[in-house]
């Protein structure tokens, strides 16, 4: 469903119910009701909806939604696909930590993406896709290497994002528009090369809208978690949002023990014997003070 000036557009599923997004979209305005609760009808609600005279739709109850994003915003986000590319730009754990934690925090499922796999042919040093693979996977997180140069990776991902709602996530220029082309043919969103080029920025505010994917399954056409400040998150449930974490803290001597230098802590203890990878609880411990600085600011 995309929402333009008091308006929405909704697909229809079966017997009076609706879905967001795609083609054939019904044009509908949602009951004054909506607003005097202050809610409203998001991209990705299902709904109940109906018919009116003029061939127009109204929508008379949001049904319940599974998740609730805010940036952007949709509802009813399945998936966070975690983009982030091997070189240009170089990987950087502690972003990708950081983005982790904000996609726990919203109770998605996650699968990280790595791109650009062509730029690795000739690179020497450590191997990021190794790397990536042996810190992830490790902790239940599926890990797909791509490339939309060469076409790799597409398929997999295709039969990953089938029949649910998926936000894309990473910093600018990872390749998640090139990565989206791929995946739907046809679709033509600018990339950073073509955006430079024109000379325009690639962040102008618009709706948001749900792209189709020919598999089956939905995309929003807008990154997710573009701003990764802590502010809705609090200081306990930090560690909750790195899952390796949360059922041995359960272990600790010290109730909301911050696993930083209470006696008795498994989390510690489990770093120390190498079944909690050293950059993680590095990144845990940076985030805690990032947190603890920001709420003594605000
Ligand atoms: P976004 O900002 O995350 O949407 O990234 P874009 O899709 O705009 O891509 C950023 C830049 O990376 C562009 O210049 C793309 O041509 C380039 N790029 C994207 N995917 C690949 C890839 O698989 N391999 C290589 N070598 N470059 C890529
Ligand atoms: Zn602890």
């Amino acid at each position: 469903m995309k929402a333009l000036s008091g308006y929405y557009y909704v697909k229809p599923l079966e017997n009076g119910m609706a879905a967001s997004g795609g083609g054939d979209a019904i044009q509908c305005r949602a009951r004054g009701i909506f607003k005097k609760k202050g809610v409203t009808p998001l991209v990705g609600d299902h709904i109940r909806y109906s018919h009116t005279e003029n061939g127009e739709g109204v929508v008379d109850e949001i049904l319940p939604r599974r998740s609730e994003l805010i940036r952007p915003p949709v509802a009813n986000v399945d998936l966070a696909v975690l983009v982030f590319s091997v070189r240009e730009p170089d990987l950087n754990l502690q972003l990708l930590d950081k983005f982790l934690v904000h996609i726990e925090h919203a109770g998605l499922d996650t699968v990280i993406c790595l791109t650009k796999q062509d730029l690795l042919a000739e690179a020497k040093g450590e191997d990021p896709v190794a790397l990536v693979q042996s810190l992830y996977e490790n902790i239940g997180y599926q890990v797909i290497v791509s490339s939309s140069r060469l076409g790799l990776g597409t398929e997999l991902l295709t039969e990953r994002l089938k029949g649910q709602i998926s936000v894309f996530s990473g910093q600018s220029g990872v390749g998640k528009s090139s990565l989206l082309n791929r995946l739907v043919p046809g679709l033509e969103l600018e990339t950073s090369a073509i955006s430079m080029k024109l000379g325009r920025g690639k962040h102008t505010t618009r709706h948001v809208e749900l792209i189709e994917l020919p598999g089956g399954g939905f995309v929003a056409d807008t990154p997710g978690f573009s701003q990764l400040d802590f502010l809705e998150l609090g200081v306990e449930e930090l560690s909750t949002c790195f899952r390796e974490f949360a059922s041995l803290a359960e272990g600790c001597k010290f109730r909301g023990c911050s696993h930083t230098h209470e006696p008795g802590c498994k989390v510690r203890e489990a770093v120390e014997n190498g079944h909690i990878a050293a950059s993680r609880y590095e990144h845990y411990v940076q985030f805690l003070t990032e947190m603890k600085d920001k709420k003594r600011r605000y």
